[in-house]
């Protein structure tokens, strides 16, 4: 059965490859196989723009950790997450299993 992709992922797909990430990152960021983010960039039209990641920066990837899209420059100076709405969505989420101070 093949997944259909939600508004969210393709926006999620969109500002990553914005960014230049490879399709193999952001396969490995949304849980799709690189294929198919190649697929849905080319289909949509998702141009790469801006310099090649390093690995390094691939590596510390300014990633909002509740839905995947590059930080805004703003907020990266040791930001998780993108909103407040994300950081509320996460921490309510994953309360169970960690215990995180704020
Ligand atoms: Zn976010």
């Amino acid at each position: 059965m093949r997944r259909t992709m939600t508004e969210q992922q393709l926006e999620q797909i969109a500002a990553l490859r914005r960014e230049n990430y490879p399709y193999s990152f952001i396969g490995r960021e949304l849980g799709l196989s690189p294929n198919t983010v190649k697929s849905i960039c080319q289909r949509k039209g998702f141009a790469a723009s801006g310099a090649r990641k390093t690995k390094a920066e691939k590596q510390n990837a300014p990633l909002c950790r509740y839905c995947h899209k590059p930080l805004p420059e703003t907020k990266r100076r040791g930001a998780l997450f993108c909103s407040d709405y994300c950081r509320t969505k996460w921490y309510r989420e994953n309360r169970k299993v960690t215990a995180i101070r704020t």
